[in-house]
């Protein structure tokens, strides 16, 4: 039988998601909440809208020197015992990871976008280890044989009542399908606890990293990544390029920004990690492998990210925070969440499939299937023009370029 081209799995897969309704009741239910949540979170703290505008300076000036704050992280992070890596393409990252994890290893890994784009769930699988993602959304989805529909929250296309189901399938105890949602969360917690301690690795991504420092940001909710990044013996990050920022000082601003847009007033935890455990309270020798990780290993994806920063139109989407917020503005994501998207959605995924993943036809869907409305700009912290970026895409597509 003839496979069928990519834009025709694309424009199916669309098709399908639009009239799906289950689809359509979790969406639904998530904006609202969303919207509620972010519009309460910057009433209460103003002061977000003006931080933002000196985020986006900072992310400005980062960008063309992505380069330089990598090699200059790296010797932070070197200097801290820990030990840094740049991986110029994703099979570079896959095969620098492998090396440190090896075969037969029990892995707890939290949510990471880059993790996401590198395919590094499956490929440690493929070579013989068990891995367990920890965030809800993504245990989910790792279960449903699915792919993350969002960002921030990779299962907002399930219904609580599809969770019920797969839990009791996983759990094999039965879950009345119209549990609460604090019982599905429980369930997943008590079958999770003994994975994060018996684990010999925890693989984790960054929401930012300072380049003075070495120091990676961390920003989470359920405390997954607090337990995957400190109980196992080693500790191993993968990140993108463009998370860069100069100073500490910015790396915090740049934290705020994200979570309050992500819609939180404040997130249960930031994880500050810079390099393993140490202590110093013998004789004031400092001692490295203390309760925490003995290692720490951190990987920089350029992946064509450096590339995209050349495009004076397009290197805008290095500015994303991945705080999530335009999403639940699109009107095409509304109806078919992440399936108007690649490895990143809506227009910053088309800029993404184009230069960063080289999938031309998958750029061409994603640009054309975009309303260039604008409605995500005047939700997006970093004022990223998409639209823009979109009739620009459109343009280089047509040429050829
Ligand atoms: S484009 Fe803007 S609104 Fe969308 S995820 Fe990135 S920073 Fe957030």
């Amino acid at each position: 039988m003839k496979k069928q081209s990519g834009f025709k799995t694309y424009r199916d897969e669309i098709y399908t998601a639009a009239h799906n309704d289950r689809l359509r009741l979790a969406l639904s239910r998530a904006v609202k909440s969303f919207r509620g949540n972010v519009k309460n979170a910057l009433a209460k703290f103003p002061h977000t809208v003006e931080l933002a505008e000196e985020v986006q300076k900072i992310k400005e000036k980062a960008i063309p020197n992505m380069e330089k704050l990598t090699r200059q992280a790296i010797t932070a992070i070197e200097a801290n015992q820990g030990k840094g890596y740049i991986a110029r393409t994703p099979e570079e990252a896959l095969k620098i990871i492998s090396d440190l994890v090896g075969t037969k290893k029990l892995i707890v890994k939290g949510k990471s976008m880059t993790g996401e784009e590198i395919g590094l769930r499956e490929h440690l699988e493929k070579i013989g280890n068990e891995v367990y993602e920890t965030d809800l959304g993504e245990f989910i989805i790792q279960n449903l044989g699915d792919r993350p529909m969002h960002i921030l929250s990779p299962s907002i296309h399930v219904p609580r009542e599809d969770v019920a189901r797969l839990f009791s399938k996983i759990m094999g105890q039965e879950i009345a399908p119209d549990a609460q949602i604090e019982e599905l969360v429980g369930v997943a917690r008590e079958y999770l606890r003994d994975k994060f301690f018996r684990a010999d690795i925890g693989i984790s991504g960054a929401n930012v990293v300072a380049a003075d420092t070495g120091t990676l940001f961390i920003i989470e909710n359920e405390g997954n990544i607090r337990l995957s990044t400190s109980a196992p013996p080693v500790h191993i990050t993968l990140v993108g390029m463009e998370k860069l920022v100069p100073t500490l000082s910015d790396a915090f601003k740049v934290s705020e920004v994200t979570w309050r847009y992500a819609n939180y007033t404040v997130p249960s935890y930031v994880s500050l990690i810079s390099g393993p455990s140490k202590t110093g309270d013998i004789e004031k020798v400092t001692t490295y492998g203390a309760h925490g990780p003995k290692e720490f290993h951190v990987i920089f994806l350029d992946g064509g990210r450096t590339q995209l920063a050349k495009y004076p139109h397009l290197k805008q989407a290095l500015y994303c925070l991945r705080c999530g917020g335009c999403l639940y503005e699109c009107p095409v994501f509304a109806v078919t969440a992440g399936h108007f998207g690649d490895k990143y959605f809506t227009g910053i995924g088309a800029v993404w499939a184009a230069i960063v993943n080289k999938d031309k036809e998958k750029a061409a869907s994603l640009a054309y299937t975009c309303l260039t409305c604008g409605r995500c700009r005047q939700r997006c912290p970093m004022k990223i023009d998409v639209p823009e970026m979109v009739i620009e895409l459109r343009k280089m597509l047509a040429e050829g370029e």
